[in-house]
């Protein structure tokens, strides 16, 4: 919590909800496709445009990504679960009703664990069901009519899964890294794209305050939120926006708040009065969900390795510091660039220092996609430095401006050394050659070394690096220079 030291111990509460639209060919209950940024309307049909008597036919590919998230979050699931109508109006849902599960979801259980401070913590989570998407309103870009709005409806009835987690989140960091875990698990299994931007992952956070020892605090509901960031600030604000509520006597009003990422404050949406009463019931148009033990067992079969153990793995196997192994295993690809590119080198740790340090700033520039790094600058590429340099056959002054040169040349390491002659200087008649030149040339320096004045030292080192083309290994050159100077004054 942010103390400011005057607050009692308010301890903060957050569960996350988070939906995710599912990467199936075609939507949940129609063949129409599932695909972000066609031209608006093209992909509609009776079923997903609610139509009178058009009748839902549920998707298995829809189901089954569902169930992977659900097995790699360790949740169980449900043999038998129920689609139900939650009803409510809005011009982007033409039927009048939303298609969702109520009371029996699909999955139930399981969790998304983060490290903290050198700590796993487990953040349950209650529930994943299955739903359809709503359409989409469009607000600008309708310049015939001033003021109008338009609907698409390529979003009606894009599958969604919708991830309830338990109010086990404790501070807006947890909430941050309990987001990223989830996007992880869910882009490795290829369940969600995890895309933001578009809307694939949508997040909304409910959040309350109490006293220690006490029960939990009345929840606001914050709304968009539309990146782990803001949902990271918005938390922040919202606490401290209760806790002030609170020193004042007053009470927190249960409701839903909009982020406004420009202020990076929150303000009332509707109370919980103006709440909606969605009238659940079953939907009569599907059968219940079956789920049984060999299907369940086959999508478990189909799971990859999962975020967490391979970061684990990456820690215990390769020795990988646990903030490297963070980095390397929030994205796929790259966890899949980093063992591609350390079985080249066979310098893992130093694979890992380079992917963190350089690598992912210069992608990061480019505003890289990790899908498209190893197309970008091959791992063998990042190898033949990481070799070069372990084996000693250059410095680290020459690895980092190959590194630069061959990122934005995409010349080959190899050649680089070669071309520019960056091979470190191994012989040391010709450094101690250039340790002699030095000496002969500042005899007022030698000098003043001879007779205590150290800092001179290094005035020194840098002539022979100068002179060698900084090829020279620093130790050598220390040791030699020290030699051919003799002990200073006062020194024995
Ligand atoms: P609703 O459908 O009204 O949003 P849910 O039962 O789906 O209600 O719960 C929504 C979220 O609220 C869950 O993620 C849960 O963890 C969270 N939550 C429940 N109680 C609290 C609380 N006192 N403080 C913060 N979050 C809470
Ligand atoms: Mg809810
Ligand atoms: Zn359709």
């Amino acid at each position: 919590m942010k103390g400011e030291g005057v607050m009692p111990g308010y301890v903060p509460v957050i569960g996350l909800e988070v939906h995710a639209q599912l990467l199936t060919r075609s939507k949940i209950f129609c063949g129409c496709a599932n695909r972000f940024g066609d031209a608006p309307n093209t992909n509609t049909c009776a079923v997903c445009l609610g139509l009178p008597g058009a009748l839902p036919v549920l998707n298995r590919a829809a189901v089954e990504l569902a169930m992977r998230m659900a097995l790699a979050t360790g949740c169980v699931i449900n043999g038998r679960s129920i689609f139900a109508r939650k009803n409510y109006f809005y011009p982007d849902l033409p039927k009048g009703y939303q298609i969702s599960q109520y009371d029996r979801p699909l999955a139930t259980g399981g969790s998304i664990s983060i490290d903290v401070d050198g700590q796993t913590r487990r953040i349950g989570l209650t529930r994943i069901h299955l739903e359809e998407d709503a359409g989409k309103l469009v607000h600008e870009g309708f310049s015939s009519t001033e003021g109008a709005s338009g609907v698409d409806f390529n979003r009606s009835g894009v599958p969604l899964i919708e991830i309830v987690g338990e109010p086990e989140i404790r501070s807006p960091q947890e909430a941050y890294l309990y987001l990223q875990r989830l996007k992880s698990v869910l882009t490795y299994t290829e369940v969600c794209d995890g895309n933001m931007e578009e809307g694939s992952l949508r997040c909304d956070a409910n959040v309350s305050i109490h006293e220690k020892g006490s029960a939990f605090g009345t929840r606001v509901e914050l709304k968009n939120l539309n990146s782990f960031r803001n949902v990271q600030r918005a938390l922040e604000f919202e606490i401290a926006r209760q806790e002030r509520v609170l020193e004042e006597g007053a009470k927190v009003v249960q409701q839903t708040r909009l982020y406004d990422a420009g202020s990076g404050e929150t303000r009332p949406m509707r109370t919980k009065e103006e709440a909606h009463d969605y009238r659940y019931f079953p939907e009569p148009d599907l059968l219940p969900l079956e789920v049984d033990e060999a299907w369940i067992g086959k999508v478990r079969a189909g799971l990859p390795e999962l975020p967490s153990e391979r970061k684990a793995r990456f820690i215990r196997e390769r020795g990988i510091p646990e903030a490297d192994a963070h980095l390397l295993t929030l994205e796929k690809p790259l966890a899949d660039y980093f063992e591609q590119a350390g079985g080249l080198s066979g310098e893992w740790r130093e694979t890992a220092k380079w992917i963190v340090r350089d690598v992912l700033r210069w992608a990061k520039e480019e505003k890289l996609d990790s899908a498209k790094l190893g197309d970008r600058f091959p791992p063998a590429r990042l190898a033949a430095i990481v070799r070069a340099r372990a084996s000693g056959s250059i410095t680290a002054a020459s690895a980092a401006e190959i590194f630069e040169e061959a990122w934005t040349s995409g010349k080959e390491p190899d050649a680089i050394i070669r071309d520019r002659g960056l091979s470190r200087i191994t012989d040391e008649s010709a450094i101690a050659a250039a340790v002699a030149r030095a000496i002969e040339e500042n005899p007022k320096q030698v000098g003043q070394y001879r007779q205590g004045k150290e800092a001179v030292f290094g005035y020194l080192v840098g002539q022979v690096m100068r002179a060698t083309g900084g090829k020279a290994p620093p130790d050598v050159v220390n040791r030699l220079l020290k030699d051919a100077l003799g002990k200073p004054a006062g020194q024995d």
